[in-house]
């Protein structure tokens, strides 16, 4: 074992590889980690000795089966099913599931890690995992749907628990998803177990703020930054990736402080409205009527739909990026630095590249990394779970106070400890994965 942590952290990066060699989303989150550790490995060398950041890369347990279901035409389709355990030091396995068709292991992996030290910033007593399945939703029915989630719950119930893992939603999985599975998981085990599953309707113990979430939450991270150089969002252009939702309540957020967002986005294109986006028109077209976002412009003269092209390359004062991994790169971020962007904060799980991540930090822009900006989400389901457990459903007021402070609380942690690990304040991103990991690492030590 090599003492200093260097040479100790590229054997290991090279371990991750070795044993997964496609996986390069989850090796672009690892490094990502691995590479800002390196003062906290200094100050704590028990760590290393323990051989914690050996265990950290390794899942405590992963699932795949086959998820079997019958479509409209009534032929059989089958899919596959993901749900990677990944560290419970903290409290029970926590984290969304994704349907879309690019999951694979790799990128369950990879979302699962991240989770690791996003959930262990929101101090909020949650473990971390993540799951999903290669399915797409797009363009199937209601009852496709329906049956594709009790298939895939009735697989994976045996493995959830309230104090053992508790999905929620992810890209493609939103209450009416959650809703069929847990209409399934409490038809086979005859109990109304609320906690085993977070994003539930607010009628059968959903928890108000749930759903605005992590886009609220990633706008006040937003707020908390620009505010350390004395700006407001007052005033300020705006630019959205995605129209999901993270990007809807994004937006919401954004212009209810002040802010005017221009554009967003779906996987098409984007919408230009400089008038700033109506967020009533888009919630109608994306959460009722289930469309393609070009269908705004329909009711929307004034706004126009642009075929391909990125919400980055327009001109404003801070960037949201809230719709997938790797959709800001080098291009972009030069583009938005050019543009004269001021800060960025990531509303989706890595949507920037490391070598956008490097142009934003060489610049001065300021960066907030998606393992802080966009913990709100989770941090609210944790209070969801805390609701469940008590039998209580507290007041909209009540949810929505305590996300600001649970994002106010991460972005000044994040903050202090980049400031005393590296020196530099602005380093969120070394803030946030140090942060994060001290709070696992001694969790982890303690329990042998
Ligand atoms: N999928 C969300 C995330 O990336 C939320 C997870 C949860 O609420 O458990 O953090």
């Amino acid at each position: 074992l090599n003492t200093t942590a260097s040479p100790y952290v590229a054997d290991l990066a090279e371990t991750v590889r070795r044993r997964s060699p496609a996986e390069a989303v989850f090796h672009q989150a690892v490094d990502e980690v691995l590479s800002n550790l390196e003062p906290a490995l200094v100050r704590h060398p028990e760590y290393v000795e323990a051989r914690i950041l050996d265990r950290l890369v390794e899942p405590e347990r992963q699932i795949m089966f086959r998820v079997p279901w019958v479509d409209d035409a009534g032929i059989v389709q089958v899919n596959r099913g993901y749900r990677v355990e990944f560290n419970s030091a903290l409290g029970p396995f926590k984290g969304g599931l994704r349907f879309h068709p690019t999951v694979d292991l790799g990128v369950i992996r990879f979302l699962g890690f991240e989770q690791i030290f996003k959930n262990a910033l929101t101090g909020q007593g949650i473990g971390a995992g993540k799951g999903g399945s290669d399915f797409n939703p797009a363009g199937r029915s209601d009852a496709e749907v329906m049956r594709f989630c009790q298939s895939f719950i009735t697989e994976l119930h045996r493995h959830l628990g309230e104090h053992t893992d508790i999905p929620a939603g992810d890209i493609g999985v939103g209450v009416r998803e959650l809703g069929y599975m847990f209409g399934q998981y409490k038809r086979i085990v005859n109990r109304f177990e609320a906690g085993v599953l977070t994003g539930k309707g607010i009628g059968w113990a959903g928890s108000h703020t749930r759903t605005e979430a992590t886009g609220y939450g990633a706008v006040y991270f937003l707020r908390d930054m620009l505010a350390t150089r004395s700006r407001t969002l007052e005033g300020r252009r705006a630019v959205v990736s995605g129209s999901g939702n993270v990007a809807i309540y994004a937006i919401e957020k954004a212009q209810m402080l002040g802010a005017t967002v221009i554009a967003c986005s779906d996987s098409g294109g984007y919408i230009l409205d400089e008038a700033g986006i109506d967020v009533a028109l888009l919630k109608q077209v994306k959460e009722v009527q289930r469309a393609r976002l070009s269908a705004y412009t329909a009711e929307r003269p004034s706004a126009k739909y642009v075929a391909g092209g990125s919400v980055f390359d327009l001109p404003c004062d801070v960037a949201l990026p809230c719709a997938t991994q790797n959709e800001l790169g080098e291009q972009h971020a030069a583009e938005l630095i050019r543009n004269g962007v001021q800060a960025v904060a990531e509303g989706a799980n890595m949507p920037c590249t490391a070598g956008a991540v490097a142009l934003f930090r060489d610049a001065g822009v300021l960066f907030g990394p998606g393992k802080a900006a966009n913990a709100g989400g989770v941090a609210t389901s944790a209070l969801e779970m805390q609701q469940n457990a008590a039998r209580a459903s507290w007041s909209r007021g009540e949810t929505e106070a305590r996300l600001e402070s649970i994002m106010r609380h991460i972005h000044d942690h994040v903050r202090a400890t980049a400031a005393t690990y590296t020196g530099d304040p602005d380093n969120y991103v070394a803030g946030a994965s140090i942060g994060g990991f001290i709070r696992v690492a001694d969790a982890m030590l303690a329990q042998g």
